[in-house]
């Protein structure tokens, strides 16, 4: 079994608690690792040396900075396949996946803002008598707070704009998936990465995250999780006038207008809702379709889904692992029973799969669940569950549909499926999230805004977004003789 301990200067030091937490592979149940437990004592150690290794850090020239994000890519792209087993045994995501979407956006997110700050130009802004150079300035410390569902993915999504703009890092991943991390540490220590730079405290969130966000030294948070969880960051650390951006929950919806490639629809529909077990926050777990195709959209959909095969997270066949713990299953499984209360009529999935095998008795596996029949305004249409759960329902017009989409809290993200393209896009403008896709999902290039709004978050990552989070811009105006 691993011990996780802080990674704190360059060394993996135990917690000032002397106190850890025990980490579980949700597929089998058993413990893995277990992990120091954090307090505002190790984050205080943690800012110390990040500030003590800002100095060096930040003077750096950027092309210096660039060529550490390509050493740090090379170094996990070496690996990777470690990388992909030690997520899946971690999340219980199916091994394909941890490949295919964590392992390889962890070694792109550095690729891409290596090159992307590259072609960065320096702005400058003529006057008659007067020439305005825009600077950017590393922030400082900065706090970077992360979820379970993609791990290394979306810390290394901060942890790259993080270092390439000149800032120290303290880190805190979800202390449910605190081995890649962990993971990237090493990685840190065998290419002889500078001390300090990059923290890592492990813990509960209202422990070591609850520290970062309080501590007057680290200048911006950016936090990714839940929406109530945000709501306590942005308590916490908007009085303390920290930088802030934050990417939280989503109840996105899948549109499947009536003139719709209906087989491309319905594998579409099947991929958005339950990619990693529907735990991504972009998934699309409501699906709305146009009534007049409804019955023949709806026999695809569970040819789909019903094809999906559950089962061992190692085995290279699997498409469904399972959930993230028994704790977070009985969730899902409660907004089931809440949507039979509530009129649902479940078309497919719904019970917990058994047979995994000898090694799988105790996971935290779920069918692949579709609900038909509920209000639209209903708790288990509204609320995020973020779990193998969708709900189907049908609309008579586009107006209605539009309705549909944006009656929610959320507005983080959502798909239209048309083979008409021109109405596709009319149709994308009018729903509330940060990002729509057409005749298509998950789909993305990492120069464009990403982020919420309404409950969804405030922010956007990605690009030059993300380069101007970790950075101040000033602007130096010289006079003319
Ligand atoms: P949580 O909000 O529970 O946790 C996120 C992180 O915040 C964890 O590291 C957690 O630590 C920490 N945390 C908890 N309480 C505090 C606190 N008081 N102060 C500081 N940090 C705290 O989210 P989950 O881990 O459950 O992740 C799932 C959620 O994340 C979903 O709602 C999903 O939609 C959202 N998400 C959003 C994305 C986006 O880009 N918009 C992407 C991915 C997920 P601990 O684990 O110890 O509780």
């Amino acid at each position: 079994m691993q011990v996780i301990e802080n990674f704190i200067n360059g060394e993996f030091i135990t917690s000032n608690s002397g106190k850890y937490i025990d980490d579980f592979n949700p597929a089998t149940g058993k413990q893995i690792a277990k992990i120091s437990s954090s307090n505002h004592k190790d984050v205080n150690d943690a800012v110390g040396a990040a500030k003590s290794a800002l100095p060096y850090w930040s003077s750096l020239t950027l092309d210096e900075r660039i060529e550490w994000l390509d050493t740090i890519a090379d170094a996990l792209d070496a690996r990777k396949e470690e990388i992909a087993k030690t997520e899946s045994m971690d999340t219980g995501k199916p091994i394909s996946v941890a490949r295919n979407i964590d392992a390889t956006r962890s070694v792109t997110n550095f690729r891409f803002f290596s090159e992307f700050t590259k072609q960065q130009e320096m702005m400058q802004f003529e006057m008659k008598d007067a020439t305005n150079y825009v600077h950017r300035k590393p922030v400082g410390v900065v706090g970077l707070i992360t979820p379970w569902n993609l791990p290394l993915y979306l810390l290394t999504w901060k942890i790259a704009p993080a270092l390439v703009m000149g800032n120290t890092i303290i880190a805190k991943p979800s202390e449910l998936t605190p081995l890649t991390a962990n993971l990237f540490a090493q990685v840190l220590v065998d290419i002889n990465f500078p001390k300090g730079v990059f923290n890592i405290v492990h813990g509960l969130g209202p422990d070591a995250g609850q520290a970062i966000l309080e501590h007057p030294d680290i200048g911006a948070i950016s936090f990714t999780g839940g929406t109530q969880t945000g709501r306590i960051v942005a308590r916490t650390a908007a009085p303390l006038f920290k930088k802030l951006s934050l990417e939280l929950g989503g109840k996105n919806a899948t549109i499947i207008l009536k003139d719709a490639d209906l087989k491309k629809a319905a594998k579409g529909a099947a991929r958005a809702g339950f990619t990693n077990s529907g735990q991504v926050c972009l998934c699309g777990s409501r699906i709305l379709v146009d009534s007049s195709i409804a019955k023949e959209f709806t026999k695809l959909l569970l040819k789909e889904v019903e094809a999906m095969k559950v089962g061992d997270p190692t085995d290279e066949s699997t498409e469904i692992g399972c959930l993230i713990s028994m704790e977070h299953l009985e969730k899902v499984e409660s907004y089931i029973e809440l949507s039979k209360q509530e009129g649902g009529r479940i078309l497919t999935g719904g019970k917990r799969v058994k047979d995994n095998g000898r090694q799988n008795v105790n996971g935290a596996f779920l069918e692949p669940t579709i609900i038909a029949d509920l209000d639209i305004n209903s708790r288990t249409a509204t609320e995020e569950i973020f779990g193998p759960v969708v709900t189907l329902h049908t609309f008579d017009n586009e107006q209605q549909a539009i309705q549909m989409a944006n009656n929610t809290e959320y507005g983080l993200a959502g798909s239209v499926w048309t083979t008409d393209l021109v109405r596709g896009k009319s149709f994308a403008k009018q729903i509330d999230t940060g990002i729509v896709w057409i005749n298509t999902w998950l789909h993305r290039d990492l120069r464009t805004p990403f982020g919420g709004v309404k409950n969804s978050g405030v922010g956007r990552e990605g690009g030059q977004w993300s380069l101007s989070f970790f950075s101040e811009m000033t602007n130096i105006c010289v006079k003319h003789d």
